[in-house]
């Protein structure tokens, strides 16, 4: 289907109090004590009642409200506008970029419009809403995908032609919001996303990080070089900053006691500095409705800009130091994925962005004038992993300190508010904090969670009396040297509801990680919400041929927002002919990819090979060493053969691509080696197009729309246990590319939803790991012969100087091989034959990619999000109209 158009729809029932995009809510009125109020300075409320000459303003600014912008010529004058009016450019000088941002511009007014009914809407209704606490949100880019939403592409595409400028073009001027690492902060995206399309009330809450994620370059000896990434250097016509809504952050100081008016004493944090919060919001569309949710992101911002004294005295310095201690706060994202660094800064930064999260959220709350026993049905809180839980003991603090509410009272607040998201079992990402690290920068926030910690093991001491071990292993505080804060056992015990992200991983979370709390609270605390994707990205935008085959075979476009309708693709799955068409679009995103390859690193690859993709951060529980040792034995092997032998070979491109965190020494020798394997390989003339191997620098989200669509087969071989979910898994099934993969995480469902046929397993089940580890430990690690000899090839020199490889390979050998390497490496290589001849019978394949991407309604981000909403939040849909 080439061309879609928004459905006409009922104008709404109901008439809202004030114009678009002028509401109060966007400006949130500030009055000026220095402006002398005038007659005319009149500020109708939302109440019915209006007087005369409040009516006469309404009428007045209804009628100028900006018009929609219904046809080409509208949206021609709007893109004209904003290139005179918001950049100054003279039509001489519009380049791409000022046409990018000048079309952004224009879509964004019409995004408005929907924020601002939104939150008029809201406002009105006031239901329960939920704000999800996130530190990551992985965005990537934002004009395609609002076009998308707005059903206004084709209308945009040709006002930007009948301009000069082709619409591809402009794409790809747009700079990934990169405000995340990895899959945390994609999942984030793609909820606020179902969450905008589905009319849930819902927020993100999150950091404004002035450089994202670092830029990844690969350097000529095969490294990775990491450079900022200056993704605000032109402007981000996406988000607004909002000077009206600011809010003091407070940080070391002491706490003290003080008298209440009631007489009371209470204690009460003092001293220490302060900073400003300053909110920026960012639109973000729902599909096919004119629901617009947001994300606040929050930006540290000086108390004072300017020391004048200092200045004065001649110090010119120390008259911008606080400005620059405040700016450094949200400047950067830290690098880690699944790894904590356990940084003073981190902890600053983590404890900002609750703050005024949670400023804002109660001010929302009292403006609604409700009794606080209320404030469970009006607010839920989802913390996205470890980073946001200090928010427990920070709404606490608010509670008791600052509101005046009695302990327990507050504490019942907080456990039916907060509900907490684990995202892994490796003990390196779960989050600690340092006693007296929190007692320096928090100290009223360590004496909270200290009486948290009292009163929770207070009760199970009465309900397990003498049970000393059930208490030592469930406290908050870890009796180390120094002690330690468990954040995520605070999370626990502070929450109504503790979810993991696929079967398995929550299964792991009740058995590895909280045993000790199933005791105490009973297992009903602890539930599973597999994670899921937005079709809307990840199929409808990143694949335009996908979506229209498959929108013409199944008559509508329902699928969209309803992905289990892809099942009734399965009828076609023996179709000769709609086998030819899903292969040739197949076909179409392989060469989209190799042209791709080609321009930007100058190797070719033919689109005939098998597409074989690993894609996502470089990590050693992901084993990408797996598959680059893999990769060798198969060079190995092709070294051997004569040319009969070759002719029957299927021909293989191995596609890398993912960031390794700056400090992790031994997943950026991983890099190295994939280079330099790449190297050899790709420059042996006698193995031509049978293998090649491609690292694509920079992975982002951007990269994956092109990446996903184009693979035969994508590897997630993480070693069983390690691997919550993963999130790519089903978004290169949903894109009918197959999966080779272990009997982890969220692979294990595709599987019951695909059919074990359509997926190729190998591997160590994750009960047998610890055994297995554990004999290793005790006999040492006896490697696989073929690995050997593949280690022998790479201490022979064949891929440059081995020494470099050392430490790698010392990971296998003397490092006890942790990550269960040589164990699967038969398994692997048996799975990749199969592959191999599998991809032969292209009948066959056909037929298991369309069994893949029928398969996969379940994995839909619209379905999590109704879980969260109905199992977690209690939250009620606001339709649109
Ligand atoms: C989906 C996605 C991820 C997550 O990939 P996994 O393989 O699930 O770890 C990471 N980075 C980007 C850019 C993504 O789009």
């Amino acid at each position: 289907m080439a061309t879609h158009t928004r459905k006409t729809r009922p104008q709404p029932k109901r008439r809202l109090s004030l114009p678009n995009v002028t509401s109060r809510r966007m400006m949130d009125v500030v009055i000026h004590e220095d402006i002398k109020p005038v007659d005319v300075t009149v500020v109708p409320t939302r109440s019915a009642k209006h007087t005369p000459l409040e009516e006469t303003l309404l009428e007045r600014w209804k009628s100028l409200a900006p018009h929609d912008l219904a046809s080409t010529t509208d949206i021609e004058k709007s893109i004209v506008y904003h290139t005179t009016y918001t950049l100054c450019r003279h039509r001489y000088n519009v380049d791409k970029t000022a046409m990018y941002s000048a079309t952004s511009h224009s879509v964004r007014d019409l995004l408005l419009k929907e924020w601002n009914t939104t939150q008029e809407r809201l406002h009105v209704t006031n239901p329960k809403r939920c704000y999800y606490l996130s530190m990551e949100f992985l965005l990537g880019r934002a004009l395609d995908n609002a076009l998308y939403c707005l059903s206004t592409k084709k209308e945009y595409a040709e006002s930007v032609k009948a301009l000069g400028f082709s619409m591809e073009d402009l794409l790809e001027e747009e700079r990934d919001a990169a405000l995340g690492n990895g899959g945390l902060g994609r999942l984030a995206a793609c909820y606020v996303d179902s969450s905008a399309t589905l009319e849930y009330p819902v927020w993100g809450y999150g950091l404004r990080f002035k450089y994202g994620i670092f830029k990844q370059i690969i350097n000529n000896e095969g490294y990775q070089d990491e450079t900022p990434d200056y993704w605000l250097s032109h402007g981000n016509p996406w988000e607004l900053r909002r000077d009206d809504i600011k809010y003091d952050v407070q940080f070391y100081g002491y706490v003290a006691t003080k008298m209440n008016d009631a007489g009371e004493s209470r204690l009460s944090w003092e001293g220490g500095e302060k900073m400003y919060a300053v909110a920026y919001d960012m639109p973000i569309p729902g599909y096919d409705t004119k629901n617009c949710g947001n994300i606040r992101l929050w930006e540290s911002q000086p108390h004072n800009l300017f020391d004048f004294g200092a200045f004065n005295n001649g110090d010119y310095d120390k008259a911008v130091n606080d400005q620059k201690r405040a700016n450094n706060l949200t400047a950067v994202l830290y690098p880690n994925d699944n790894h904590d660094s356990g940084k003073e800064l981190r902890l600053k930064q983590e404890y900002f962005w609750v703050s005024a999260s949670l400023q804002d959220i109660i001010r929302r709350f009292k403006r609604s004038k409700r009794p606080w026993k209320e404030f469970s049905d009006q607010v839920a809180l989802q913390l996205n992993d470890t980073h946001p839980i200090m928010a427990i003991a920070e709404l606490q603090r608010l509670l008791v300190d600052v509101e005046g509410l009695a302990w327990d009272s507050a504490w019942d607040i907080v456990t039916k508010t907060f509900a907490f998201t684990n995202h892994t079992v490796l003990p390196e990402a779960l989050e600690r904090w340092s006693v007296p690290l929190m007692e320096h920068l928090l100290p009223r926030h360590m004496q909270i969670i200290y009486d948290i910690n009292l009163f929770f093991l207070q009760k199970v001491e009465k309900q397990f009396p003498g049970d000393r071990d059930l208490l030592n292993q469930v406290s908050i505080i870890e009796e180390s040297q120094p002690q330690q804060v468990r954040m995520a056992y605070l999370a626990v015990v502070g929450s109504h509801k503790v979810n993991g992200v696929a079967a398995l991983h929550s299964e792991l979370v009740k058995k590895d990680l909280f045993p000790a709390f199933i005791k105490c609270f009973g297992p009903e605390k602890f539930i599973n919400i597999t994670n899921g994707i937005t079709p809307r990205r990840w199929l409808y935008q990143a694949n335009p041929a996908l979506r229209d085959i498959i929108t013409e075979t199944l008559g509508s476009e329902k699928w969209v927002t309803h992905l289990d309708e892809l099942a009734q693709l399965k009828k076609f799955a023996d179709d000769k002919a709609f086998q030819k068409k899903w292969m040739d679009v197949k076909y179409r995103n392989k060469q989209r990819l190799a042209k791709w390859i080609s321009t930007n690193m100058g190797i070719d690859v033919s689109p005939d090979s098998l597409f074989d993709i690993q894609v996502k951060r470089i990590h050693e529980y992901k084993r990408q060493f797996l598959n680059i040792l893999g990769v060798i034995h198969r060079y190995r092997e092709l070294c051997e053969m004569n040319d009969s032998e070759r002719s029957k070979v299927t021909p293989r491109v191995v596609i890398f691509g993912g960031k390794a965190a700056p400090g992790y020494f031994v997943a950026k020798l991983v890099i190295k080696l994939i280079n330099s394997v790449a190297k050899v390989v790709n420059n042996d003339e006698s193995i031509g197009d049978l293998l090649k191997v491609v690292f694509i620098p920079d992975y982002k989200v951007s990269l994956a729309e092109i990446i996903t669509p184009a693979s035969d087969i994508s590897q997630h071989i993480s070693t069983a246990g390690t691997e919550a979910s993963g999130t790519s898994n089903m978004k290169f099934v949903l894109n009918g590319g197959l999966i080779l993969g272990t009997v982890d995480g969220a692979n294990i469902e595709i599987r019951d939803e695909i059919g074990e046929e359509n997926i190729f397993m190998f591997g160590t089940l994750a009960d047998k790991v610890p055994d297995i580890r554990h004999n290793q430990k005790f006999y040492g690690v006896l490697l696989d012969a073929n690995l050997q000899a593949v280690i022998d090839l790479i201490e022979s020199g064949a891929f440059g100087d081995a020494s470099i490889f050392n430490p790698l390979i010392d990971t296998l050998t003397y490092g006890g091989d942790y990550y269960l390497i040589s164990e699967d490496f038969d398994g692997y290589l048996k799975k990749q034959t199969e592959v191999d001849d599998t991809f032969r019978d292209k009948t066959l394949w056909a037929k298991k990619s369309i069994m893949c991407t029928a398969g996969m309604g379940f994995f839909s981000s619209d379905r999590a999000v109704r879980e969260y909403a109905d199992k977690i939040w209690n939250l009620k849909p606001i339709p649109s109209e």
